[in-house]
């Protein structure tokens, strides 16, 4: 494809993207293909002569988009949204014009500084503490998502403790009290963290112990919950080394009672003494919430934990993948993941003037994702990112008080809470069984008919149905669709079940 061709294409290619995204909201959201149906439609290897774009752009809308379920449609209203923009797919084009794997900073030294630019600016937006900037000892990262930013976290965590705790040993008895420290440790997280914590507790190969949460209707981890599990795990001759706390959770959107956690935790090691432990918010979703001054007072304790993480992907315009980490000393993360092999060595590296961000993740190559997210937050400006999410909000609370207004019909069991909620299908007089089974079904016909799509899930026994109302094309009218057929599809199944 020369430029020429390029430039058709690529107008061509815009010109069906725009149209996608003017009439998304009329397509079905959800896919409803059958498991195998791209086999089916495609030969069985590439073509032997090179083809036109105009004969492969056609596959898009025949052979792709049947098998899309369609979450920027303002009917997707499942998981968390995955939000797009246009300044951000700008961002993607360019990243993707400019492609290398720019791990050092001689390799593209704009990828490294516009990165330490941006994040500097999002920590300020999100009134993070001064310590997390990396004018101070720490600094942001951009990850592959929230998974990742835990794994490598823990990694951090996990070998700076052990650093630490060994410190005084050298020799064999060294490498005896790290093997025998290692089969100790355990990575800690409340019951309602999402299931990553876990997930990287075995990629590093350490135990994992769940808290509880509170049982009201807040669901979040406090330190009494954290205390017993402290205790627990010291009777267990256990060496816990890293805890997730949680802004957000998937579930409900609860928040962890920070100030709580950071007490009890200065009474098990006092901070920065060696066998303290490290602190992981994960924001992922509701930390885009920061940059309105309105949820800014959740950060007051982060300065007595460790590192932090948010998915600018998830609610703040940015196209996928733009997971923004931050850990208040950077040094750990170097000590954990940093090798400097012969040929990576450059004189710029060596110099210690510069950042290898190489250094603060697992892989090697890094993609320029800093791009997207300059674009997004210069073409919306602080006040734009804070009027997305209080429009998202305030249809939350729209949703919420058309479900209130039908108090026959549904049961809210938490929030609105960052423009989720929680609720359940009512059967009058029902088991608590009984409702479980009604407000499954439900969901499923609800999700099967494919006018909207939810996501479902378990709070305390309770089988709940969620809602969110955060899709950058969200709006009032789409509520209201998506309540009307709640409201048909409970009143039809309920009909059926009484006669
Ligand atoms: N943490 C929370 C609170 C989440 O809700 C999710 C996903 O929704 C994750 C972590 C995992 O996110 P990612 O897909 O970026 O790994």
């Amino acid at each position: 494809m020369d430029s020429k061709q390029f430039k058709d294409a690529a107008t061509s290619a815009i010109d069906e993207i725009i149209n996608y995204y003017d009439t998304i909201q009329d397509r079905r959201v959800v896919s409803n293909v059958e498991p195998g149906y791209l086999k089916k439609l495609l030969p069985d290897g590439p073509p032997e002569e090179g083809e036109s774009w105009a004969d492969i752009q056609k596959d898009i809308e025949t052979k792709i988009m049947p098998g899309l379920t369609h979450w920027q449609s303002p009917n997707f209203m499942a998981f968390f949204p995955a939000s797009s923009s246009f300044p951000g797919m700008l961002g993607e084009l360019y990243s993707a014009a400019f492609t290398a794997p720019a791990f050092n900073w001689i390799c593209s030294p704009a990828v490294t500084e516009l990165e330490t630019v941006v994040l500097d600016w999002l920590a300020k937006l999100l009134n993070l503490p001064d310590c997390y900037l990396s004018t101070s000892h720490g600094g942001g990262v951009i990850q592959g998502s929230a998974s990742e930013a835990i794994v490598t976290v823990m990694v951090a965590a996990r070998d700076k403790y052990l650093r630490e705790t060994t410190s005084h040993l050298s020799g064999l008895e060294l490498e005896d009290a790290i093997a025998h420290t290692r089969s100790k440790l355990v990575a800690l997280g409340s019951e309602m963290a999402h299931s990553s914590t876990q997930k990287a507790a075995q990629i590093a190969g350490v135990r994992f112990r769940s808290v509880p949460t509170t049982m009201d209707d807040e669901f979040a981890m406090t330190g009494a919950g954290l205390e017993e599990v402290l205790k627990q795990c010291k009777a267990d001759g256990l060496q816990p080394f890293y805890l997730t706390t949680t802004l957000g959770t998937t579930a409900t959107c609860a928040v962890d009672d920070f100030g709580s956690i950071a007490s009890t935790l200065s009474k098990h090691a006092p901070p920065d003494a060696p066998g303290e432990i490290w602190v992981h918010v994960d924001a992922a979703y509701a930390g885009a919430a920061l940059v309105c001054p309105e949820y800014q007072h959740l950060t007051t304790s982060f300065e007595h934990f460790h590192s932090f993480d948010m998915n600018m992907h998830k609610w703040l315009l940015t196209n996928f993948d733009a997971s923004c980490l931050y850990v208040k000393k950077r040094k750990d993360l170097i000590d954990a993941l940093s090798i400097m092999p012969s040929y990576l060595r450059n004189e710029f590296s060596e110099s210690g003037l510069v950042t290898d961000y190489r250094d603060w993740q697992i892989p090697l190559g890094r993609r320029f994702r800093s791009l997207k997210i300059w674009f997004v937050l210069r073409t919306y400006g602080i006040n734009g990112l804070q009027a997305h999410i209080r429009n998202h909000i305030k249809l939350g609370e729209l949703f919420a008080g058309l479900l209130k207004s039908r108090q026959d019909l549904f049961e809210i069991l938490t929030g609105p809470s960052f423009a989720l909620t929680v609720f359940r299908a009512v059967l009058p007089a029902g088991s608590k069984a009984e409702q479980n089974e009604l407000t499954k079904e439900v969901y499923e016909l609800v999700n099967r008919r494919g006018e909207i799509y939810l996501t479902s899930g378990v709070v305390a026994g309770i089988y709940a149905i969620r809602v969110v109302s955060a899709n950058p094309k969200a709006e009032e009218k789409y509520l209201r669709k998506a309540f009307d057929i709640l409201v048909a599809t409970t009143e039809e199944i309920r009909d059926s079940k009484s006669s």
